[in-house]
């Protein structure tokens, strides 16, 4: 369904952000009859609460109707009975029963409250972390091409959004119906041809109300996508990298006139949501307060008519069920037109539930230590024949190989036709060894050090870690033994500690200190007035980037894994900074299986094997000396960074 209908209501000029609000609108087509059943399956832990409030919600309502039913008495038997006098005994009793009955409405509505608010509150709450929960389970490539502000506006805006529904819906729909129907019991009861008088519009309404209902969604829909643009443009240009950018390129203006773009859109959508159904709902309430009028008319018809059973205490308590239908009637229509307006927005929740993790763990995956038992009695001593451990390799290390047999790669974002990134590379590095990746930018390095963990698959051929294809192993199993320093380090803002303990949450200060010691960093901790607990800042931003770096080297010893993935650990390093950096990097692969990709050749000189890599091939391997006899790729960098550093 198209959804121009929903500008040409509101007629008139449109303006620059009406345009971008209806071309949001025309792409919303939100599902909203699908959606009944999975929001009802949101409910189904709390049905115990559900019942009580719906008993109390039946009770409180049944109540309601009760003191229309009084006034009749009060008006036919108390004040103006058949004797002609006024009958005090009847009225006092009557009242009284009348103030009680509201005592306990009262009560029975706070509970009903109570139970309705925590229900509500505990539902989306328990969405918004499944939402984070599902979430953290994507794989890399969902995050490299989805905006962060757009993931975090369906965290919070829309599961905010949908807030009021689940707190409000369950007791409105009860209460309401029960007092609708409550209410049709009594007119009935009262006087049958006035109640069909009083609602035989009411078919037309909720016809109207569908239609209405409908447009909202679509706006609803509209203003979330706006509302995610709109954070991730705050997201994106308020971070510390984006201000640094926009100020260097002097492109603040042209970020403040992408922001005020995207808030007219939102503005113009807003307003379109608050006005639609207005009209309607304007409609209805002259539409119900004109019915007493008519009641009167047609009762006057009625006696004229003869009718006997039309009495003066019939019609005040037909009009005071009747006004009292009023509320009910527009509350359930607002509850109906609010549940097609969350629909939109719990389409945006569920559709982000409904994605599949691309990588995931088989049913029968095994931990690393069974498959490193495993293959130590046979698949790997045959298969990768163990080198001697490393120098200060610690000798209760099993040690842990890698290898890759003839790996195909294409990003999952890749485009048709589009070479792909690794082209049957094939390579072994033993339990213990050093071995360094390099090659000209673009070649495929990095891409080879996320096969290891399994953040993406290979496309064809076999990862292996520990002598097991990497499928066959449990991803959390699997990263627990691979520790990564990647050229851009990542911090959390909060103190240097917390940001160590990442990696170990339950690690002394004592070892805080000794990772920090052999990542050459302690003494630059010490001499910052707060030590450990100095605030990093947003990302890091404190700290100048070999104290990032070497932090990060710290975080990574605190984890101790078996495997190191060194990403260009220490390119962005002057050559002083690169030497400290560097000796923390030698205490921290010792004893582990190192992967190093590496510029600068100068710092992998002495790897134990040398992998180059160019345009996603493995084009040469061997120690610097082989390679620098080979004459190939590797000798002509090499010749090239001497050269070019003299
Ligand atoms: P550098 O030394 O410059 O870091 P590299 O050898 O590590 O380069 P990779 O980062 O592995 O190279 O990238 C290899 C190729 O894959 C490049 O052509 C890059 O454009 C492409 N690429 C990297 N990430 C993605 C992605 N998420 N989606 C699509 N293509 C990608």
């Amino acid at each position: 369904m198209s959804g121009v209908g929903a500008g040409r209501g509101h007629g008139g000029r449109i303006g620059r952000g009406d345009y971008a609000a209806q071309r949001k609108l025309n792409a919303q087509t939100p599902r909203v009859d699908h959606l009944v059943r999975r929001i009802g399956d949101l409910f189904r832990p709390y049905r115990g609460r559900l019942v009580l409030t719906a008993a109390l919600v039946l009770l409180s309502a049944a109540l309601s109707v009760v003191p229309p039913l009084l006034t009749q008495r009060v008006f036919d038997d108390g004040l103006f009975p058949a004797s002609g006098r006024i009958n005090v005994p009847v009225l006092i009793t009557l009242v009284i029963a009348m103030v009680v009955l509201f005592v306990v409405s009262g009560v029975f509505g706070v509970w009903q409250t109570w139970l309705t608010a925590t229900v509500g509150n505990r539902v989306m709450g328990a969405l918004r972390v499944r939402l984070f929960t599902h979430l953290q389970a994507m794989e890399l490539s969902f995050f490299t091409r989805t905006k962060t502000g757009v993931i975090q506006s369906r965290l919070q805006n829309d599961v905010g959004g949908v807030a009021g529904v689940l707190t409000n819906t369950v007791s409105s729909v009860l209460g309401n119906t029960v007092q609708v129907i409550a209410a049709f019991v009594a007119m009935v009861l009262l006087n049958w041809q006035l109640t069909i008088v009083a609602l035989v519009l009411m078919p037309f309404l909720v016809i109207a109300q569908r239609r209405v209902g409908q447009v909202r969604a679509r706006i609803a829909g509209a203003t979330q996508e706006s509302l995610s643009e709109l954070t991730a443009i705050t997201q994106e240009t308020l971070s510390v990298s984006g201000i640094l950018l926009a100020k260097s390129f002097n492109r603040r203006r042209s970020e403040i006139a992408r922001y005020a773009d995207e808030n007219e859109t939102q503005i113009g959508l807003q307003v379109r949501q608050a006005m639609s159904g207005q009209w309607f709902f304007a409609m209805v309430q002259v539409f119900l307060s004109s019915i007493p009028a008519i009641v009167y008319l047609i009762a006057g018809w009625l006696i004229t008519g003869g009718a006997h059973n039309v009495t003066a205490g019939t019609i005040v308590a037909f009009t005071t069920v009747q006004a009292r239908l009023l509320f009910p009637l527009l509350g359930l229509m607002r509850v109906a037109l609010d549940l097609q307006t969350s629909g939109a927005l719990f389409a945006r929740i569920f559709e982000y539930l409904d994605l599949k993790p691309a990588i995931t763990d088989r049913e029968d995956a095994v931990s690393v230590t069974t498959a490193e038992e495993e293959c130590r009695t046979d698949r790997f001593e045959t298969r990768a024949p163990q080198a001697s451990p490393a120098p200060g390799r610690s000798d209760h290390r099993p040690g842990i190989g890698i290898a890759f047999e003839d790996v195909v790669f294409r990003y999952p974002d890749a485009r048709e036709g589009e070479r792909a990134t690794l082209d049957g590379v094939s390579f072994a590095i033993e339990p213990g060894q050093f071995a360094a990746f390099v090659g000209p930018s673009g070649a495929g390095k990095t891409t080879i050090s996320y096969l290891i963990p399994r953040f993406y698959e290979a496309s064809a051929g076999v990862v292996r870690f520990a002598g097991r294809d990497v499928r066959e192993l449990r991803g959390e199993s699997l990263v627990s033994h691979i520790g990564i320093v990647s050229q851009e380090t990542y911090l959390f803002h909060a103190s240097i500690a917390e940001n160590l303990r990442y990696a170990r949450p339950r690690a002394t200060d004592a070892e805080l200190e000794a990772a920090c010691r052999a990542a050459n960093i302690h003494e630059t901790i010490s001499s910052f007035p707060d030590g450990y607990d100095t605030l990093v800042g947003e990302r890091g931003y404190r700290l100048s980037g070999g104290e990032k770096q070497r932090i990060a080297i710290a975080r990574v010893l605190l984890k101790d894994p078996e495997v190191l993935i060194l990403d260009e650990a220490t390119s962005a390093l002057d050559s002083v900074s690169e030497r400290v950096v560097q000796q923390a990097l030698d205490s921290a692969t010792s004893g582990r299986t190192t992967i190093a990709i590496a510029h600068r050749l100068s710092t992998i000189v002495a790897a134990d094997v040398i992998f180059v890599i160019d345009g996603g091939r493995l084009v040469e391997s061997g120690t610097h000396p082989e390679l620098l006899a080979l004459g190939g790729v590797y000798a002509r960098l090499y010749t090239q960074q001497v050269q070019a550093a003299v």
